[in-house]
């Protein structure tokens, strides 16, 4: 099986975190629906031709060309079947999608990249909003500023920043949504030196509950757009994210290089003495692959952002921990070492995560972490425990600046276990996943919304743990601006 590269956190939900749905699509054209509340509905004939006549682009139903491909996530744990999907072209189509949730209470996702690992930016039984035919990127070289549409992958917006030779701090996999990763933080290669992705958002437009456009930046609602960065999908749909961009390559230094497990606990050991004194342009996300059949091994994924021979000559301590059964680093251009993770499309497996912050890689939670492994074969297809770097310049912002509360953690542990699907694996790789939780989420304090835990497994406490003193003020934010909680598809932050 080809190993992959995940670069990321999160936890995905099996099928079972599906709301039990009774959608009917009745004779003369009524469609049955979820309310907020769980309740059946009946949406007339009328209400879903006035609502399809409303909009720019199209209004699926089961059954409709594109339905299925609108409705598809990355992670194929999740075949959800919504009773209605809102192709929006632009902000008016989502402003119309939202007005018509909130006057029939519609249980509601929004879909951006379609990335989640929880699954929920497609809900069965209710309203998608689906933005991905919204993806226009337009770079200001001068000013040095992107306007993104929120249907835009990373990739995309990598390709149109680097034909200036800028970028900002956006993911590690070039078919993540910028959406769904903004809005929850944001984590990527640049990181390091560039701080969170929403470390560089300057301004969104935003549509609210209510099903109006409001912006949000420093000096219009900056409440508002305080809570944007960092408190994922609860205040609004987001229809436009303007991000600061920087000066990177196009030429960098990186890859990966991987080591044999055996000798991986005392080679971890001096991963941690090299990083402590790395430059900020220095990216390393170590990852242990575990696959089925082949067993475990210990990856690195590297990025340099600075000139690449300065990148060689960094990287050369790292090369010289141990004997690497493959080293793939080398000169390389940032948006190749951005689509380096990519899969295959669609993505053929299920997956299930677990994961929390980590102040430091410590001895015990590297000993926990190999002993895990080393006792623990996973069941099916492969698993994954990485430690996604925030960097200095995320750890350097005030807790309390963005609604992202948990700067001081310098890693985001990722426990994953993946299987192919149509095929076994479900049961017995989430109890792998939730075997390692249980031995490592000790070493951990916190928790990032985009890791997406499936809504059985993220109570308020957990959700808690994300925001901690920042959390009340999420709350009166979310009763100001969904007081409804028609968002609530999300890491969510109640009204009450
Ligand atoms: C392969 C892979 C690699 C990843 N790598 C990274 C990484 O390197 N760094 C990192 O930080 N994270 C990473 N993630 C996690 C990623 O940030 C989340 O999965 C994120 O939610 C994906 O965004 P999306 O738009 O693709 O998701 P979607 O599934 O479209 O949306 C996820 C949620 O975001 C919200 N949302 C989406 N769009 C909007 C909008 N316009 N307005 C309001 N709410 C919205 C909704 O609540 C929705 O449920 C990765 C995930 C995967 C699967």
């Amino acid at each position: 099986m080809r190993r992959r590269t995940f670069c990321t956190a999160g936890l995905a939900a099996l099928a079972a975190s599906a709301l039990p749905l009774r959608r009917v699509r009745a004779a003369g054209a009524e469609i049955g629906a979820l309310g907020l509340d769980g309740r059946q509905l009946m949406l007339t004939a009328a209400d879903v031709a006035d609502l399809r006549a409303g909009l720019r682009g199209e209004l699926l139903t089961a059954g409709d060309a594109g339905y299925d491909d609108a409705r598809r996530l990355w992670n194929a744990a999740f075949d959800r079947k919504p009773a209605l999907i809102a192709r929006c072209a632009g902000a008016a189509d989502v402003m119309r999608a939202v007005s018509f949730a909130s006057a029939h209470g519609l249980l509601t996702s929004v879909r951006g990249g379609g990335h989640s690992l929880s699954g929920q930016s497609v809900c069965d039984g209710g309203l998608e909003i689906d933005l991905s035919p919204m993806h226009s990127v337009h770079v200001d070289p001068a000013a040095k500023l992107a306007r993104v549409e929120p249907g835009t992958l990373i990739g995309q917006f990598d390709r149109e920043s680097q034909a200036f030779g800028l970028a900002t701090t956006a993911g590690t996999a070039a078919d993540t949504g910028i959406a769904g990763l903004t809005l929850g933080g944001g984590f990527g290669r640049i990181g390091p030196k560039y701080g969170l992705t929403i470390d560089n958002l300057t301004g969104v437009e935003v549509v609210t509950a209510d099903g109006k456009l409001l912006r949000a930046d420093a000096h219009e609602n900056p409440d508002l757009f305080w809570g944007l960065r960092g408190g994922g999908g609860n205040f609004g749909v987001v229809t436009s994210f303007e991000y600061r961009l920087h000066p990177v390559g196009p030429m960098l230094y990186g890859g990966e290089i991987t080591f044999p497990f055996a000798g991986s606990r005392q080679l971890m050991r001096s991963f941690v003495d090299y990083i402590a004194n790395a430059p900020d342009e220095l990216c390393v996300l170590p990852e242990f692959d575990i696959d089925a059949k082949d067993g475990p091994s210990l990856a690195f994924d590297v990025c340099y952002c600075g000139p690449p021979a300065d990148g060689e000559r960094v990287l050369a301590p790292l090369r010289a921990l141990g004997k690497p059964v493959s080293d793939k680093l080398g000169p390389a251009s940032y948006v190749r070492l951005q689509g380096a993770a990519d899969p295959v499309k669609p993505f053929p497996y299920g997956s299930y995560f677990k994961g929390g912050m980590a102040r430091a890689l410590t001895p015990a939670l590297i000993d926990a972490t190999v002993d895990f492994i080393d006792a623990t074969p996973v069941p099916f297809g492969f698993a994954l425990i990485g430690f996604q770097p925030l960097g200095s310049a995320a750890n350097r912002v005030a807790p309390n600046a963005t609604a992202f509360w948990n700067r001081h953690a310098r890693y985001d542990m990722v426990l994953a276990s993946f299987w192919k699907v149509p095929g076994e694996g479900a049961e017995r790789n989430t109890e792998w996943t939730r075997a390692a939780w249980a031995r490592l989420e000790p070493y951990t304090e916190g928790y990032y919304v985009n890791l997406g835990e499936s809504q059985q497994d993220v109570h308020t406490h957990r959700v808690q743990t994300a925001y901690g003193d920042n959390y009340a003020r999420l709350v009166a934010l979310k009763k100001r601006y969904d007081p409804a909680n028609l968002f609530r598809l999300n890491a969510n932050i109640k009204p009450a």
